[in-house]
């Protein structure tokens, strides 16, 4: 090693790296060992692109809310595409993490930086050893966020973060720096309420059929989710812009908005606003791309609690909010099945004062 470079001995090494990250742009910075790797698929395993690593950092930027605006309000697709997708995670997320590898290889030490492919693409030629995977070996970057302490799988199956929920893009670099790995996220962000679910007009989110998984010891349940729909869903879902074998991006669907707007009601993330996300009836398509009214939760407990509590402030506005999660500023609804099957309902906008026991 080239004892003229760095300073990666003084103990602060890895706060300085961090410090160094967000001054690139970087919302979140989590390290995981190469420990909480065992038992992952070889064609996942960091460890099969970097054997000698000591460490996997998984770096964020946000996905600022405003960007998913133009879907939630159903009148731009556009700005998403760019400023929640293909530019975040192609250029700006890209830029931040290749700096910081850039910075750790000014400190000696090799950095090898991994972009958000799918993990589930398969091998894109044959091996060149023996018992090795063969190219690409993509990293599980969700898998690999939850392992750096960053967060947990939400049930709808998209990685949450306390800052940010669902909004951020994730790239990582995998290294042989000796940095300290941040401990396992112990707090809860999703809350099963299935509200992700409940709105999605197409009932691809089994909420009732649920697999744990385990990933360094953190134990998530997570739906069963059928993304041949979500393939062709016309509420915001978009294709995999790595791959068309990978998952298609759903963030800015209308199951994962909704799970935005339920987490900030929740108080389950840190990164909240004046004005609620939520503020105009969800619209949303069925598979031919008919306008379908949404299904949402029951809110007739709501509406009592809402009056108990005594909010009659006259404002009105839909909320689409799991029973038990604190009751939103200045909104309230009502809510009435219109079919058998319980998917679909009609959302009746009525200010607070109005709801009677
Ligand atoms: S909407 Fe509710 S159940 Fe679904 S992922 Fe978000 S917090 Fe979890
Ligand atoms: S992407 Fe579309 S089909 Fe898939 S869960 Fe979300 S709303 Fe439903």
């Amino acid at each position: 090693m080239d004892i003229s470079k760095g300073r990666s001995k003084l103990p602060d090494f890895t706060a300085r790296f961090k410090d160094y990250c967000r001054s690139r742009g970087a919302d979140l910075v989590g390290i995981a060992s190469m420990d909480r790797f065992e038992g992952v698929p070889p064609q996942n395993d960091p460890r099969n692109i970097f054997p000698d690593a000591k460490a996997v950092v998984v770096i964020g930027r946000r996905i600022t809310r405003g960007s998913l605006r133009g879907w939630e309000e159903g009148t731009n697709r556009d700005i998403y595409e760019m400023f929640g997708y293909s530019w975040l995670d192609k250029q700006f997320v890209a830029l931040t993490n290749f700096e910081a590898t850039e910075w750790l290889e000014d400190e000696g030490w090799e950095a090898t930086p991994v972009m958000c492919y799918p993990p589930e693409m398969p091998p894109q030629g044959i091996p060149v050893r023996e018992g090795r995977p063969g190219p690409n070996v993509n990293l599980d970057m969700d898998y690999a966020a939850v392992a750096a302490g960053l967060g947990e799988i939400g049930l709808h199956g998209v990685f949450l973060s306390p800052e940010f929920g669902p909004r951020q893009r994730l790239q990582a670099v995998i290294t042989d720096a000796p940095l300290e790995a941040d401990p396992l996220c112990e707090r809860e962000i999703c809350s099963g309420c299935a509200v992700c679910a409940g709105t999605c007009p197409l009932g691809a989110i089994d909420h009732e059929n649920l697999t744990e998984i385990n990933i360094a010891g953190k134990v998530m349940k997570v739906a069963q989710i059928d993304y041949s729909k979500c393939r062709s869903c016309p509420n915001g879902a978009r294709p995999n812009i790595h791959h068309s074998t990978g998952k298609p991006d759903r963030i800015a669907a209308v199951c994962v908005r909704s799970c935005v707007d339920a987490l900030e009601r929740g108080d389950k993330v840190t990164d909240t606003f004046r004005l609620a996300f939520r503020q105009r009836e969800p619209w949303a398509k069925n598979e031919v791309g008919a306008n379908v009214a949404i299904d949402t939760v029951p809110a007739q407990d709501e509406a009592r609690e809402d009056q108990r509590d005594g909010a009659a402030d006259g404002r009105t506005s839909p909320i689409f909010r799991p029973a038990g999660h604190r009751r939103p500023p200045l909104l309230s609804h009502n809510v009435r099945r219109q079919g058998g099957d319980g998917r679909r309902v009609h959302l009746q906008l009525v200010p607070r004062s109005a709801l009677v026991r």
